[in-house]
């Protein structure tokens, strides 16, 4: 059954399957989304690209994803709000990873 990404439950609307979130969800995301590409700053359209196309999977633990390289589709990296295994996130900088996986785990 697909998950929704932010909140884990399971998605039965075929509305939100395809969205990948349910309808509440969609709402908080769908609402960061549009704020980032209202920006000029690319990372933040990739990073509202990542959470609106997807590509970002849910792990079992509580706030931590596998977030796709933009680079090579085959490296993924693990990330929570605080970390990310890529190469900016191992020079402590705030990535377009992290970005994306905060709006996700942000709980309102
Ligand atoms: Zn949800
Ligand atoms: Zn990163």
């Amino acid at each position: 059954m697909t998950t929704c990404l932010r909140c884990g439950r399971g998605l039965r609307a075929p509305s939100s399957v395809a969205r990948g979130y349910g309808s509440s969800c969609w709402k908080v995301v769908g609402r960061a989304a549009c704020s980032l590409l209202e920006s000029s700053n690319k990372a933040a359209h990739k990073a509202a690209a990542l959470l609106l196309d997807g590509g970002v999977r849910r792990t079992r633990m509580a706030g931590v994803y596998l977030v796709p390289s933009s680079s090579d589709s085959n490296v993924v990296y693990l990330c929570d709000r605080y970390a990310c295994a890529c190469r900016a996130g191992g020079c402590g900088r705030l990535c377009y990873h992290r970005v994306a996986v905060t709006i996700l785990s942000k709980r309102s």
